[in-house]
């Protein structure tokens, strides 16, 4: 049997661009290429459009919302850069992955005018602008306002639709990322009122032909498993959606980490592996 190509579509992250990854970018595309990566998608988080969102990592590293932007634009101008420079080794991706806190629609819309990414990831990092992913207190405070647990992935799901069907994002990132720290998942997503919602917004990513970035992040965050869960992985391979591994690296240490661990299941489960490039954006339709 041909061995499945690596690629990643979403990850790249360095030290060099975010406060929470390690290394330079030039040294994780090294290591992509170290390893053979056929396509590589370098998705660098977005800088916030106020101080409002700027993480506490952030500020103790003495960023603002402006120097955030700053370092970003250097981040495009960079990447771009090594597109040419290595694009006799490998074929390197140009995108950023999105925010979805108030006024996300026209800040991601300014970003992708004003940079012109090949393409963007679709996240959801955070619920009533409480970002709920960076440890599990973070997480319980995003319950509480958000009502309870079934709340928070309603309305995390909720947020998901409407951030997919404005920016119709290339690639939708982790898409259940909002079970990070509950242990019970598997259970919480088979309530009808969640369920429901997972099911309308594959439904619109079927429709409009997006990806699903299969994201093996979470096994590295202690999860048995990736984003998708796989009773939704099953559920979207019978819609007929993409499925593309991302390993959503952060630091050369974690390049194509976990990456053919997760292409075994993917194989198992009979989705090709013949992996579909993400759409790039049509920049002359957007100005
Ligand atoms: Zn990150
Ligand atoms: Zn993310």
């Amino acid at each position: 049997m041909s061995k499945a190509s690596l690629v990643s579509i979403h990850g790249g992250h360095s030290g060099e661009f975010c406060c929470h990854a390690d290394d330079t970018l030039k040294q994780v595309i090294e290591a992509y290429i170290k390893q053979g990566f056929l396509w590589v998608g370098i998705t660098e988080h977005i800088p916030p459009p106020s101080d409002d969102f700027v993480y506490p990592i952030e500020q103790r590293d003495g960023f603002d919302a402006a120097k955030l932007y700053d370092r970003f634009s250097v981040y495009m101008e960079a990447v771009k850069s090594f597109q040419n420079e290595y694009g006799h080794d490998i074929e390197i991706l140009v995108g950023f992955e999105t925010e979805a806190y108030s006024g996300y629609i026209e800040h991601n819309q300014q970003l992708i005018n004003e940079f012109k990414p090949d393409y963007i990831v679709g996240s959801v990092h955070h619920v009533n602008d409480l970002d709920f992913d960076s440890n599990a207190a973070e997480y319980e405070k995003a319950t509480l306002k958000a009502g309870g647990l079934i709340e928070l992935y309603t309305q995390y799901f909720d947020l998901q639709y409407e951030l997919i069907e404005t920016l119709k994002p290339s690639v939708i990132g982790h898409f259940d990322l909002i079970r990070i720290f509950d242990l019970n998942y598997r259970e919480t997503i088979q309530h009808p009122e969640i369920a429901e919602r997972i099911d309308r917004n594959l439904t619109l990513i079927a429709k409009l032909g997006l990806i699903i970035e299969y994201n093996l992040k979470a096994w590295q965050k202690g999860a048995d498993e990736p984003y998708l869960s796989e009773s939704i992985l099953q559920k979207a391979i019978d819609m007929e959606i993409s499925i593309v591994p991302g390993d959503d690296s952060h630091g050369v240490k974690t390049v194509g980490m976990n990456l053919n661990r997760g292409i075994e299941i993917l194989k198992k489960l009979g989705v090709s592996t013949s992996w579909e490039k993400p759409r790039t954006v049509d920049h002359t339709s957007l100005a």
